[in-house]
């Protein structure tokens, strides 16, 4: 694994001069090479024995989770491949040879992927490989499940080679009984019983009928939970996380739809609103998931989808609409949550209250709703996000890189249900650094991975002092309701 660096960054770290850092550089005391970027990188082992030479601790901080031996094993163990036979270009994942021919080797796509090096993962390896046909080799690695599918190094290749296809056509490959993790077990689960995690009809119906008695007495009387509401005009899809896990986030939604006056539903059959297909790589399971959406939207013959779950449930369901269901898309709208929220402020229908988060406050663009959002369908949400932040929040910063630019959280792609929590964590550093030199104290983001990762994970691995909430936990706790007579 390497470890990136300025010689300022450095030279602050050991309380030295610069020169003294460019001075170890040149005499090799400190064995780095120039990279991209007026950056180094040397290897971590080596910068973790300049610690302890200096009797300091590595960057990673000592009350860490992360396991240092485990990190260290991941080095370049893959990195030397043996020389392959040309020759036998049978082309298994591209038939078409000069769609290699593309790639330049530049390696800008490494340079940009924060994750290149970990267990000798480098997108450009992974491009030239699938190029000269070393599809077993792809198959078996673990690099196409510890690669987040942010889609940072496609965003920089100046040649547009595909690369977060490639990887999920790589995914695809694999046996499915040897996909790390839970996601083709949740992938099964929800083509037998309509959700991931095989929550029976009758006990979901319970819980959300709770759910609204404990809302109805809680700021919003007279509500009750819209259940298979037909002709409505929103139908919402949940992600089955919250039913199990969090069911009370699931208020938040509920709460902002009864301040506007929404006639919304959920149907109590196939409500699954996140799609595994996505990660797994298997477009029928993919298809069947959207599919099921679609008829849930002519059952109750609504005129919106709205998916407000996570930033992979709106690029999975608005893909597998594009690809394979363009017709619904004559029938009904899709809505992200950015559409819906900022008609329901601008259009007035909900008043917000500015003085309840007077903190410093940073956005954390989710790749699937703004990077991949942009190259795949048109449409980046950026400034939406940042407008109903601000119609909530008075001090609002940014993080440096943002928009198109900015870093994955490190849970993309299934990570976080990934067996794979060092890499994730080690890949969410570039998000610790991004926030801490933001100085914020709320982060907002609008997907759950990010919203996990943050709030469960980086917060303790790297010491952030900052809340983390959903863009519409921060609405629903910004809005002014009517007081109760
Ligand atoms: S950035 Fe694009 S062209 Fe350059 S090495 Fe990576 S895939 Fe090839
Ligand atoms: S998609 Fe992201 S994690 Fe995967 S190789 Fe590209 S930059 Fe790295």
């Amino acid at each position: 694994m390497m470890f990136e660096f300025k010689v300022s960054e450095m030279a602050e770290e050991f309380g030295v001069h610069r020169n003294t850092i460019r001075n170890w550089i040149n005499a090799g005391t400190l064995p780095a090479t120039e990279g991209p970027g007026r950056k180094y990188l040397m290897k971590f082992d080596d910068y973790q024995e300049l610690c302890e030479k200096f009797g300091r601790k590595p960057h990673i901080r000592p009350n860490s989770h992360v396991d240092l031996e485990t990190v260290k094993s991941l080095e370049e163990k893959n990195s030397e491949l043996p020389v392959i036979e040309l020759g036998r270009f049978a082309q298994k994942l591209y038939d078409d040879p000069s769609w290699g021919d593309s790639c330049l080797t530049c390696g800008t796509c490494a340079s940009a992927c924060p994750i290149s090096g970990v267990d000798g993962l480098d997108p450009r390896k992974i491009v030239r490989m699938a190029f000269l046909s070393m599809e077993e080799d792809l198959i078996k690695s673990d690099w196409p499940w510890k690669c987040t599918m942010c889609g940072k190094c496609e965003n920089v290749c100046p040649a547009n080679i595909e690369i977060v296809q490639l990887i999920r056509k790589i995914r695809s490959r694999r046996k499915r009984e040897l996909i790390p993790g839970p996601i083709q077990r949740g992938v099964t689960t929800c083509l037998e019983r309509g959700n991931n995690l095989g929550i029976p009809k009758e006990d979901f119906i319970a819980l959300l009928e709770g759910l609204g008695q404990e809302l109805a007495e809680d700021g919003c009387p007279g509500f009750a939970t819209p259940i298979d509401a037909h002709g409505a005009r929103i139908l919402t899809q949940v992600n089955s996380k919250e039913p199990f896990a969090e069911p009370d986030d699931m208020k938040w939604w509920w709460r902002i739809f009864h301040a506007a006056g929404e006639s919304w539903t959920i149907s109590s059959e196939n409500w699954e609103g996140v799609n595994w297909g996505l990660f797994s790589g298997e477009d029928s399971s993919m298809k069947t998931v959207v599919g099921r959406i679609v008829d849930n939207m002519r059952r109750l013959n609504c005129e919106v989808l709205l998916l407000p779950e996570s930033g992979h449930a709106y690029y999975a369901t608005r893909y597998g609409l594009n690809r394979w269901y363009p017709d619904a898309l004559k029938e009904f709208k899709v809505a992200t949550l950015f559409d819906l929220l900022l008609g329901y402020i601008q259009g007035g229908r909900i008043r917000l209250d500015q003085t309840r988060h007077p903190q410093k406050t940073v956005y954390q663009d989710p790749c699937n709703y703004g990077r991949k959002s942009l190259r795949t369908f048109g449409q980046g949400y950026f400034e939406d996000a940042r407008r109903i932040i601000s119609s909530c929040c008075s001090n609002m910063v940014e993080m440096e890189p943002n928009r198109e630019a900015n870093y994955c959280c490190g849970a993309g792609g299934g990570a976080w249900a990934m067996p794979f929590s060092a890499e994730r964590i080690y890949y969410g550093r570039m998000k610790a650094r991004q926030i801490n030199e933001s100085e914020a104290e709320l982060v907002i983001t609008a997907c759950h991975g990010c919203r996990d990762q943050l709030q469960k994970s980086l917060v303790q691995e790297y010491d952030l002092e900052v809340q983390v909430k959903y863009i519409w936990e921060l609405v629903a706790d910004s809005i002014i309701l009517p007081k109760v007579a």
